[in-house]
Formats: C-alpha cells, structure tokens, sequence
C-alpha cells in the first residue's frame, strides 16, 4: 500500500498542482495502516488465523470466522507500482511460469522466492504466511494455480469457488451451484479456524461489505457530474478498503469520509482534473507503474477518466444479510469479468451514456486475457452502437517492459485532439 499512496502524495506535490488532491488521502492512510498492522500482528504473534483470498473471493466469510485476510492481488499491484515487477518476474519464469501468463502472478511468486515485499518497508518479515488460501475463479483460472504455488509451498488447504465464465444467463442454477460451493467451504474453514461457523457474523459481514459496496458505488458515481470531482487515477489508489475490507466496519467508515468529500467538491465546484473538458471511460487494468504519469498527462490534456470497469467491479451491491449464501453467489457470478460479451456490451454502453463520455481508451493488457476486452471484436460492435469513438493501448497492469510509453502518448494525445475537433464540430 505504501507505494501506491506514495504515487498519491507524488500527484499531489504543489509544483504537480495541475491535479487537485483529495484530503481524504489521509484517513485512507489511517484506514490501510490499520489493516496492514492487524495482518502483521498475526503474522508476527499467530494469535489469529490468516487466509488469504482472491481479490472477488469470499472475504465476507472469511471475516465472519475469525481470519485476518490477505489478498496477493493487492501485493501484485504494489509490485508493479513500485516499478519492481520486472526485477521478479524472470525468477518466476525461471520456475516455469511463462511470461505470458498473469504478472501479478509472476511478479508475486519471483519476489517471494526472491525474499522481498514491500512490506518489509512496513516492518513485515515477509508476506504473512497462509494457514489456508481461498480463491474463486470467477475472475480468471490464474488464480488458483497462483495459490496452488504457496499451498504447496507452506503445506496449508487451498480451498475454492469454481463460478462458470462467460455468464450470459445468470439463472438459478448456476447460484445455487456457487451457494453450495459457499457450504462446502465450511468444515475446512472451521477446521482451520478453530472454531464454528456462524450464521449471524457472516450475516454481519455481508451486512458490512453490502453497506460498504454501496458507498463505494456512490462515490464512483458522483462523476456523474460535469465537472467531475474524481478520477479514474484517484479511485485506483481509494479502492484499497473496499478489495481488502470488504465486509469491515473500517472500509464503510472510510467511504463516508471520502464520499462526503466529493459532495463537498461538487459544492465548491472543485473538479479532479481543472478544465474538464473531455470525460473518458477506461476499459481494463490500470498500468500500475504508470498511473501517476498517465494522470498528469491527461490533466494536461483537460481530459478525465470518469468512469471504469476496473473500480466498478468491486461493486457487490447485490449483497443481503438476510440471505448471505444466495445473495453473495449472485453478487460474485454477476461481477462483469465473469459475463458474457453479449452482457458486457450492455453494461459498457448504459455506463457511456450514465457517465456523460465522449471516447473509450481500452487497455489491452498483455497478461491478463480476462481484463482485456477488445480481443474479440467488443470495441467494434460497441462503436457501431453508440458511434462513441476509442483508443485501444497496449501494455500490461504491472510489466513495463510490454508497454510504449512514448507511443501510448502520441497516440493519446492524438486521440484527444481527434475528440477535441468532434466536439468543437457538433458545438458540445
Ligand atoms: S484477472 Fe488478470 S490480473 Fe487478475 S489475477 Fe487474473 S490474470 Fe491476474
């Protein structure tokens, strides 16, 4: 977390003031120490069980008995924001993990058989070790391979969630199948827990993690408003409570916190990227080790991401306390990287229209198939439906060495230019 913060008060330098900060960086600080002191705490003490879990898994279940949780996926981001993925990734490949496949992955398991973390910045001895890995597949299969690696490694249960890809009919079959994979979760969890599962604190945590989502949704939607009080770059960095506290007391407190800072803006008329001029929508992972630069560059160019499938898949606000199992296997098959074309389209264009866009900038990530939307042909069909114009990049969410930066530049400013001479001919 330290390096994707450090990006934040990197943005926020005043000679750097083209980008207006958001105060809230601070509580959020408050708010990922607090989590990352528990972790350490029972890495250090093992006075709590620790699990670790997939970005879109079952935290709430996993809170609910008793497990401090740890996500890779967020170690792999601070990987690659640190600029440090490619320094790990060759040791990973030299283990027989192809280049090709997920750089978190990859640049994960070579920083851990390379003895490093980020944390050791924080005063962790290493990542904590796993007593059990929960993963769901309903984002990639990647995942289970990639916990596979440390179950074995540490001799500890992986256990998971197998959900269908490529949902276009999420019918009642396919969430009873996942609820009962949610059930048979259980005897191992409570062997590992030590104690058993209860109904009403999982309850409580979907309670907590619906609560928390809905927050998240609010503020991901005031860009609706024009001029824009946030921006993609900035809610890649306020996503952190919301991926490792989902179903926590401590994420819902901290979106009230940033929410009502965005409320205030809109009243000020504060807007993330001053001169807003063109709103963008951006298909596909961030490029970690490049967010600050790509946030300067489009506050340059008057330009603000306003809206993204990235951070609007943490939205789980299908959630219900009053029927935890049911509800958190609709809520995790309905995500968008587990949906069908034909799904994604629809939701893409009723996002356009919501969010007031005038271009689409697809990063086509070279390690991550799944977050990758434009390799079918999507972009085309969307663009013969909405007549909204796009850019397709090419780069990786943590690998810098499969991204043109001077390229990508010339071609975002080019693209922008394009967008500023439609404008300037319809008169918007
Ligand atoms: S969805 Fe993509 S980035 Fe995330 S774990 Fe899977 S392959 Fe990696």
């Amino acid at each position: 977390m330290e390096e994707l913060l450090k990006i934040m008060n990197e943005k926020i330098t005043p000679e750097k003031s083209d980008l207006v900060k958001l105060r809230s960086v601070n509580d959020l600080r408050k708010t990922m120490d607090g989590y990352f002191a528990r972790l350490k705490e029972a890495a250090e003490t093992r006075n709590r069980k620790i699990a670790w879990c997939t970005s879109v898994g079952p935290a709430e279940l996993l809170y609910s008995m008793g497990f401090e949780v740890y996500f890779p996926e967020n170690h792999g981001a601070m990987l690659g924001a640190g600029k440090n993925a490619d320094k790990y990734i060759p040791t990973a490949v030299a283990h027989g993990y192809s280049p090709d496949i997920c750089s978190y992955l990859t640049s994960d398991i070579g920083a851990f058989l390379q003895n490093e973390t980020p944390l050791q910045k924080s005063g962790f001895a290493s990542v904590p070790k796993p007593d059990i890995l929960v993963f769901n597949t309903n984002q990639c299969r990647e995942v289970e391979d990639w916990f596979s690696f440390y179950g074995r490694h540490f001799n500890v249960p992986v256990v998971g969630i197998h959900t269908p890809l490529s949902i276009s009919d999420l019918n009642q079959e396919i969430i009873k199948s996942v609820a009962d994979q949610y059930h048979r979760l259980i005897p191992e969890l409570e062997k590992v827990a030590g104690k058993k599962f209860d109904i009403d604190s999982f309850s409580e945590r979907v309670g907590l993690s619906h609560d928390g989502c809905v927050l998240w949704k609010k503020v991901l939607q005031k860009a609706k408003h024009i001029p824009s009080p946030i921006n993609f770059f900035d809610s890649a960095i306020h996503m952190g409570p919301i991926v490792v506290m989902r179903g926590t007391r401590d994420a819902v407190d901290y979106y009230k916190i940033l929410l009502a800072e965005l409320e205030e803006r809109i009243d000020n008329k504060i807007s993330a990227v001053p001169d807003e001029r063109f709103r963008i929508y951006w298909e596909g992972m961030p490029l970690w080790y490049k967010l600050s630069n790509l946030a300067k560059l489009f506050a340059k160019l008057n330009t603000c991401i306003v809206a993204s499938t990235y951070c609007n898949s943490w939205v789980f606000d299908d959630l219900d306390p009053q029927n935890p199992f049911e509800s958190s296997a609709l809520a995790y098959s309905k995500l968008f990287i587990v949906r069908s074309d034909s799904v994604k389209e629809n939701v893409l264009e009723g996002l356009l229209h919501e969010f007031s866009i005038h271009g689409i900038i697809y990063h086509e990530s070279k390690t991550c198939a799944r977050n990758s939307n434009n390799r079918f042909g999507l972009q085309n069909r969307l663009f013969n439906q909405t007549g909204i114009p796009y850019l397709e990049i090419n780069g990786d969410l943590s690998d810098p060495r499969c991204y043109s930066e001077e390229q990508s530049i010339i071609a975002i400013e080019t693209f922008i230019d394009q967008l500023s001479g439609q404008l300037t001919n319809s008169r918007i």
